[in-house]
């Protein structure tokens, strides 16, 4: 709900020649996203799990946009965001142009 990334302190980096980031699971290379940092690459995302260790998959609610989970292929009645892919802790969202955003929670 809250976007405590957004400091206000800008530490911008600016990376000219490399406009490729990690999957912070895989370590695989995925493309750089200034808004996305963390985000998951498509695999990992096929590997996410609740905290029960049931599997969930997140799509868009309507026209691409709105976040709905289905656990079991079953629709949750409230939207989980949080899952876990390989023990690691992610959240999952509605992407800013649509489509689904999973990002790994930040490090302890
Ligand atoms: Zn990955």
């Amino acid at each position: 709900m809250t976007d405590s990334d957004n400091d206000s302190m800008s530490t911008t980096t600016t990376i000219m020649s490399e406009p490729t980031q990690k999957c912070p699971i895989c370590e695989c290379g995925v493309r750089y996203d200034c808004r996305y940092t963390r985000y998951v690459c498509n695999e990992c995302e096929k590997n996410a799990v609740t905290e029960n260790g049931k599997k969930i998959k997140f799509f868009n609610e309507k026209h691409g946009f709105g976040c709905v989970s289905y656990v079991n292929d079953q629709k949750t009645e409230v939207p989980i965001h949080k899952c876990y892919i390989n023990g690691i802790e992610c959240y999952a969202d509605e992407g800013r142009f649509g489509g689904i955003v999973i990002q790994a929670a930040k490090n302890k």
